[in-house]
């Protein structure tokens, strides 16, 4: 998701500021525009991750946004979670790998238009410890050697954290399963953190349906099928366009699953499957939720559990944090 001017592209219309000017100056020998030789460990259309090398701090590295956008506040909401994403994630693995007494995060960047972040591992023996490093050092350093095999650890981990789905391919999932089994708050993670198209089932019921739901009355299976049709016919709209798209929707039994399945060849499901008293426990501690826990019974007893016949279904155990269940979908979303 790209945003904002090319690189070294100048912004015509709008007033001209520390950025810009910095631009003009800078569009012929900017370096991250035109890098001479960088060492990425690391990187997709927004930006890079860069093992600094030649320096006296080993395991330095540093996140650049690729497009001419110089502050944080700059980038949109999403493109500035995306930069902390990343710049927290290397951080946690330099730390894993390299063990410093303090990290050392910074945000400088001055001469380029590019925000940066500067990660640094920082010792008791380092040269200037415990002052910053951009002042003359303190005292002879202790180097600190790169662990073995840290920049495949970095990539790699990043390649995982930050999936990216095949080119060309589109892909679409529903995420089903009970009420409460978590179907929003995954959506919600997996949307936010990948950047994919999501659509909420319960968006598309008629004025009919909701009406009904709302007097008390259960849904039948007539009261149904045109809204899992028009589930079915967005589905297909949203792949259209976007690399990677989830729907939510409960999906209980497999004649709704069929539903859905129709004119979407590729559709499939995230089955989020877990134990009735752990549902339950969570509802219970749920705050202010509607849901009464009485209907989870209901929602049981409607639950057609995938079989063996249905091999577009991914069963994801919830008994696990959400972030591992986050985790263990994003494996499947870009497999
Ligand atoms: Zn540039």
């Amino acid at each position: 998701m790209l945003s904002g001017a090319g690189p070294c592209a100048s912004r015509f219309g709008e007033p001209i500021t520390l950025n810009q000017r910095i631009s003009t100056m800078t569009e012929t020998q900017c370096v991250y525009c035109h890098p001479q030789q960088e060492t990425v460990l690391w990187q997709d259309d927004r930006c890079r991750v860069l093992l600094v090398e030649g320096s006296n701090f080993t395991g330095w590295c540093r996140v650049v946004w690729n497009q001419h956008h110089a502050e944080l506040s700059e980038l949109s909401e999403d493109d500035g979670n995306h930069i902390m994403a990343v710049t927290r994630e290397v951080e946690r693995v330099i730390r894993e790998q390299m063990h410093p007494v303090k990290m050392n995060l910074a945000s400088l960047g001055t001469a380029l238009p590019h925000l940066h972040w500067h990660l640094i591992p920082r010792y008791t023996d380092d040269s200037h410890f415990p002052e910053p490093i951009w002042v003359p050092p303190l005292q002879d350093a202790v180097r600190h050697p790169l662990p073995e095999n840290f920049s495949e650890t970095m990539t790699a981990r990043l390649k995982r954290r930050f999936p990216r789905a095949p080119e060309g391919e589109h892909r679409l999932f529903v995420i089903m399963g009970v009420s409460g089994s978590g179907k929003s708050a995954l959506s919600q993670q997996l949307s936010q953190r990948y950047g994919i198209a999501c659509l909420d089932g319960d968006y598309l019921h008629s004025r009919e349906n909701i009406a009904k739901m709302a007097s008390g009355a259960a849904l039948d299976d007539a009261d149904r099928a045109p809204w899992l049709k028009a589930l079915s016919d967005a589905a297909w709209a949203m792949q259209r366009t976007n690399p990677c798209s989830l729907v939510v929707c409960s999906a209980l039994k497999k004649r709704y699953r069929d539903i859905l399945r129709a004119g979407n060849p590729g559709l499939r499901f995230l089955f989020l499957d877990g134990r009735y008293e752990v549902i339950e426990q969570r509802l219970k501690a749920r705050k202010g939720h509607y849901f009464r826990p009485e209907m989870l019974d209901s929602q049981f007893a409607a639950l057609e559990r995938p079989g063996a016949s249905e091999t577009d279904v991914i069963a994801i155990d919830i008994e696990q944090s959400l972030e591992d269940v986050v985790t263990h979908c994003a494996t499947h979303l870009f497999d």
